[in-house]
Formats: structure tokens, sequence, C-alpha cells
């Protein structure tokens, strides 16, 4: 048995904001409520002044694992995930080899069970090795627990193809995660077009290469009724596409990443970060402003960090062929308390809808509140943690963060999964 003495509970699902007592027996929330005494040989955590919401998810992440487990493993990814206040993950299948059968979706499950942290869910491939022309086997691939549908890294450049997959995954109560990208376009770019491709004499990632499909696949969400979840979105016309989208009542929704809502296109200098080489690409100012606009709103569904870790060499080169991606696992939560809940911009409501309870329900996982009979996975927040981000403050295996250096305020102290604390006093076990 354990007590958590004395936090801030917030869990919007319940309606509850205030400072409480929550006893967890087992896996399970045994009570909660404003004074509960500890029974005999109970483990009592002194929770005053922090946070306690239900545990976070962050539904986009990659692992490398199998394939490039120099960049990171499920063991590693899985440690940062904790450190960074996470109960649950979903991995992109954009491995190798391509998690696409049922027995590789059972790989990433099996190994994040041994590691015995944050849970791992996998996200299957929509087609055979995300070769955008051949569907994968998608049933098998629910059989064995896959949360969803992608082909992250890609986008499926036929729209006869995506129009099979969506009838196919519709079959499943899965959604399709859709990464926008009309590669006739996107080409060779590696930044936004505009401004920042001219002034950096580089070529551009337009903002239509993204909003095509954006709208193809919304207009496929409506021929097929298949669940569409568009990721990482980057650009104020792609939310407007979303937004129309559910004013109409279709099932679509989305996610966007803290470097597309806290950074933009000028902050690539000419001192060329190349951790700041991401895709989709970091937008203008305006879009920057949109997506905050978007996500106070509830117009954009969840953050995810889109973690996606690479080697030194692969980034220690020039921008032009250095690798797309930051990691973000660890970085995520504090960059939201820094940059919006301190400032106002969101509620601590608003962030729990975005970090906890709208990835479950677009992934389908059991939904997790801070009440009793519930799950205890937890995420226990110290909102005045002084984060610095350095090297050395990753779990990760990879240190490419676009936001190395910073000085951020608040973090996860505490993790519990299944009522066991996996993160003690901001330490990982
Ligand atoms: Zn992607």
């Amino acid at each position: 048995m354990m007590l958590l003495k004395g936090a801030r509970v917030i869990d919007p699902q319940v309606g509850i904001d205030g400072v409480m007592d929550v006893l967890v027996d087992g896996g399970v929330i045994a009570e909660v409520s404003e004074a509960v005494d500890a029974p005999e040989g109970c483990e009592v955590v002194d929770c005053a002044g922090k946070v306690l919401v239900p545990g976070l998810v962050d539904m986009h992440v990659h692992f490398r694992d199998p394939g490039f487990e120099y960049k990171e493993d499920i063991a590693s990814g899985v440690r940062a995930a904790t450190h960074g206040g996470f109960t649950d993950v979903a991995t992109m299948p954009n491995t190798d080899p391509v998690t696409d059968t049922g027995t590789a979706v059972r790989y990433q499950i099996d190994r994040g069970a041994d590691a015995g942290l944050t849970r791992v869910h996998p996200i299957g491939a929509l087609t055979r090795g995300e070769d955008g022309e051949s569907l994968a086997e998608i049933g098998d691939m629910v059989m064995e627990g896959a949360c969803g549908f992608s082909d992250d890294g890609h986008g499926v450049q036929s729209a006869g193809m995506m129009r099979t997959c969506m009838e196919y995954v519709s079959q499943f109560d899965r959604a399709v995660i859709a990464h926008c990208e009309d590669e006739s376009l996107t080409a060779n770019g590696v930044v936004n077009e505009g401004r920042a491709s001219t002034r950096l004499g580089m070529f551009g990632w337009p903002a239509l290469g993204e909003e095509l499909e954006v709208m193809r696949d919304i207009e496929l969400c409506r021929l097929t009724g298949c669940p569409l979840h568009v990721a990482h979105i980057s650009t104020a016309r792609s939310l407007d596409l979303v937004r129309a989208a559910k004013a109409e009542g279709l099932p679509v929704t989305c996610e966007v990443t803290p470097h597309h809502l806290f950074l933009t296109e000028e902050n690539i200098t000419d001192s060329y970060n190349t951790n700041l080489k991401v895709n989709p690409p970091l937008r203008t100012r305006d879009d920057a402003e949109a997506l905050v606009a978007g996500l106070a709103d509830g117009s954009i569904d969840c953050v995810v960090s889109d973690h996606a870790p690479h080697a030194a060499h692969e980034k220690d080169c020039e921008f032009e062929i250095a690798y797309f991606g930051t990691v973000g696992l660890e970085t995520t939560l504090p960059l939201m308390l820094t940059y919006l809940v301190d400032r106002g911009t969101i509620t601590w409501q608003r962030l729990v809808e975005v970090l906890a309870v709208a990835p479950r329900r677009i992934l389908r996982l059991e939904p997790v509140a801070v009440e009793a009979g519930s799950a205890a996975d937890l995420t226990l927040i110290d909102p005045e943690a002084a984060v610095t981000v350095t090297t050395e403050y990753f779990e990760s295996k990879s240190k490419n963060s676009a936001f190395l250096g910073l000085h951020l305020k608040g973090a996860a102290s505490d993790v519990v999964i299944g009522g066991k604390r996996v993160l003690e006093a901001g330490l990982v076990r």
C-alpha cells in the first residue's frame, strides 16, 4: 500500500482540483479524499507542494528497436519516458525491420514489459515495410495489441492506397495516424520553404506539402469513416482544415509537438544547429502562434514529443545531410509547464487533457482517472523543479535536443505505474 499525501490533485475527468490524499492498494486507487489515515505498514509519500495527475501519455515516439539500437533501444527509451513523467508511450513502426506484423508488435510489448518502467504500446505500419504499396497485416497486429496504424516517417503517397488502408483499419476500432507529406512537393526540402530557405540558401519543404495530404486524408476519412489522427501538425492552415473537419463532425483529431509550438524557422541561424532540423520543419512565427491558440482552444487534441533520437555523428555534420529529428521525451513536460501553464496560456486541466486524457482516447487505451477503482497510473509533478537542459540531463541514449541550453521550471518528480513507484524524486528506479 502507498499513501500519496497532500498533493494538489487535478483531473478534469472527475472534476477534481484540490489538496487530497490518494491511497493506492495493489495496482488500483483505493481512496481519494481530503484526509486518509495511513493503514499500518503503508508507505507514506509526502506530496506537499506537488501536483498529482493521471499518468501522462506520449503517443508519438521512436525507440529505434529493432534495427538502430545505437540511437535508442526499448530499455533506454522507457527510461527516458519514465524520467520525462510518462506512464505510457506509443512507438512508431519505422524500425528495421518495420513493425508490420503481429510478431513485431509482440516483441515491442514484451521488451517494454521486461524493463518494468513506462508501458510500450506499439503503433503498427499501414503498409508492408512502409513501402506505401501493399497492406500490412493489420488484423494480426490488432490481435497482438497494436494501438493504432501509421507509416510515420513517410506520407502514404498514393490516395488509392491510403483509402484501402483506411477502409481496412476502420474495421478494427483503431485510428490511422497520418504523417502528412506529399513527397513530390517536399523532395529535398530541409527547412520551411519561404524566408528560411531563401535566407539560408537551402531547399524548402513547403507548407502545402503537408496541407495537401491533410486535405486529402480528411476527404478519405469522410469517404471511409475511418478515424483519422493527423500527426505533428505544423501549419496554421493544416489546423484550419482540422478545425473545419471537426465542425462537420468527422472523426478527425490531431497532435502537435513542443518544437512546433515553441520554436520557429527564425531559430535556425547561420550557426546551422542541426538539432533544429526536424520533419515537418520549423515553420513561421504566425504558424507557431496559431498552434498555441489551437492547443488552448481545444482544436488540437494532444501534445507529443515525436522523440527522434540520433547518434552524434548523424547530427554533427552539414545541415543538408543531417538526420531529421529531436529527442523530446524528457523536455515535453518542463516546456509545457514553463511556457504555457506558468504563463497562464493553458490551465492545468487543459494540460491533463492534452497529455493524459486525449491520447488514451485516440489510442483506445483504458481510461485512467484519479478516483477510487481506477488503475494506479499517476504522475506527480513538482512545479518548482529547476531543469537545465544539458546532455547530462538525458536518460535517452541520444542527446540531439532542439532545446539544449534552456533553463526550465517544473518537471515530473514521481511516476507510479500499476501502483509501483518507478520514478522517485526525479530518479528512475
Ligand atoms: Zn512523422
